[in-house]
């Protein structure tokens, strides 16, 4: 059985939680270019490659053939070229037009969409717990067809896991986000386009949040033929 995934999602349309809930019940591991790239880093001394694994480090653009060697690598060296959760990869169309050349296969590509006034909503109202990590959001959306309940802490501003403050992140603001939403738009409008020709296009809105989950899977098992 064949399921070879890419995921693709705008910034806070739940990809990161839709993602991870689909390579459990699909039982495929997730492969993302950030792990990888700390796992190379961490593991290679060879000193030519310092400066590549440092300009990454810092979130530069490195050269698209580097990244898809690093990606198609593990992919294709690591027995999982049946069955992977390839997450936020390719972002552009350049880097779909080289996994075309290198001839890589998969089966489906899952593009969460979701309305930008949600998602800046959604974005505005995360709250991240200041000792332990643990994520809230206090932000209540009902918009149109879309209702996303909040997920608050039980005592407003504190941490339920550990008693920590919440806070917003720092980069939250609605200039930073509008700023990704716009730079997400120019790179994935030409992608949606190029993978919807190939066929193999599932698009998904999530208009009650995570509980959406189960419709995405059937969603997904049905294109790739899992009963
Ligand atoms: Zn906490």
């Amino acid at each position: 059985m064949l399921k070879r995934i890419i995921m693709m999602g705008a910034p806070g349309s739940g990809k990161g939680t839709f993602g991870s809930l689909l390579a459990k019940d699909l039982q495929i591991p997730t492969v993302t270019l950030g792990d990888e790239i700390r796992k190379i880093s961490s593991e290679n001394s060879n000193p030519f490659y310092q400066p590549i694994f440092e300009a990454m480090h810092k979130g530069a653009l490195i050269n698209d053939g580097i990244v898809w060697a690093i990606l198609a690598n593990k992919i294709n060296n690591t027995n999982i070229s049946e069955g992977f959760l390839l997450d936020g990869y390719p972002r552009k169309i350049e880097q779909a037009l080289i996994m075309e050349l290198c001839d890589f296969k998969y089966d489906l590509v899952i593009n969460l969409k979701q309305h930008e006034e949600v998602i800046i909503a959604k974005m505005l109202g995360r709250r991240v717990c200041t000792s332990c990590g643990a994520n809230f959001n206090i932000a209540d959306i009902k918009f149109e067809e879309y209702s996303l309940p909040p997920r608050k802490p039980i005592k407003r501003g504190i941490c339920d896991s550990c008693g920590g403050k919440l806070e917003p992140r720092k980069d939250d603001t609605k200039k930073t986000i509008s700023k990704r939403l716009f730079e997400y738009k120019v790179h994935t409008l030409p992608l949606e386009d190029y993978f919807s020709n190939t066929g193999k296009l599932l698009e998904f809105t999530a208009y009650a949040g995570v509980s959406d989950y189960p419709k995405l899977l059937e969603n997904v098992k049905e294109r790739l033929g899992i009963k």
